[in-house]
């Protein structure tokens, strides 16, 4: 037995199952500038978010039970944007941290007679819970979810804190931007959230 342990090499965002021991481990990752680009342009009206380079992703991951991991992590990135009211080219520095917990999807082999439920409806039912399969784990999706709601539907100077904004007319913008299809579930889900 060693008396000192070298510290493991971080994780990345994708990682099998017995790379996380119960202590833990640290992951680090980032979603790539042109990822963000083809994501955050249709957030926001016809401008949309611009993003300034990567979305750095870091935290800890934990192994809660066989079947478990906990994820801990931080999401740091700037983004561009237009103000919704005066149109002033700004730069919303986001910087969050989420945790999620994380239940292997079982494929269960449901008896004749027996009530079909699996952990998987369990799951779903449960908002915080993130399901995965087999020994593979992506955390990617799950960090670009959390960015993509921490972003304000209608940003504007009052987001990034600067006094000056050009609304001289007093008038707001349309409350409701053109905002991309794909996104509405996930509006959606933010609006519940918020
Ligand atoms: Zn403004």
């Amino acid at each position: 037995m060693r008396s000192e342990t070298t510290p493991a090499r971080p994780l990345g965002l994708t990682f099998r199952l017995d790379e996380v021991p119960a202590e833990g481990r640290r992951f680090e990752g980032a979603l790539t500038e042109q990822s963000l680009g083809a994501d955050l342009p249709g957030m926001v009206g016809d401008l949309g978010y611009r993003p300034t380079g990567p979305a750095r992703i870091a935290g800890n991951v934990y192994r809660s039970a066989k079947t478990e991991l906990v994820v801990d992590g931080r999401v740091t990135v700037g983004v561009g944007f237009d103000c919704v009211r005066c149109l002033a080219d700004r730069v919303l520095a986001v910087d969050i941290r989420e945790d999620h917990v994380l239940v292997r999807r079982k494929a269960r082999v449901v008896e004749e007679g027996e009530e079909s439920q699996t952990i998987d409806d369990e799951a779903l039912e449960e908002p915080d819970v993130e399901t995965f399969s087999g020994e593979e784990i992506d955390l990617t999706d799950l960090f670009r979810q959390d960015l993509l709601l921490a972003l304000p539907m209608n940003p504007s100077c009052d987001d990034v804190g600067a006094d000056d904004c050009r609304d001289l007319v007093g008038e707001r913008a349309p409350d409701e931007p053109q905002i991309d299809p794909r996104w509405a579930p996930l509006l959606e889900m933010k609006k519940k959230m918020t």
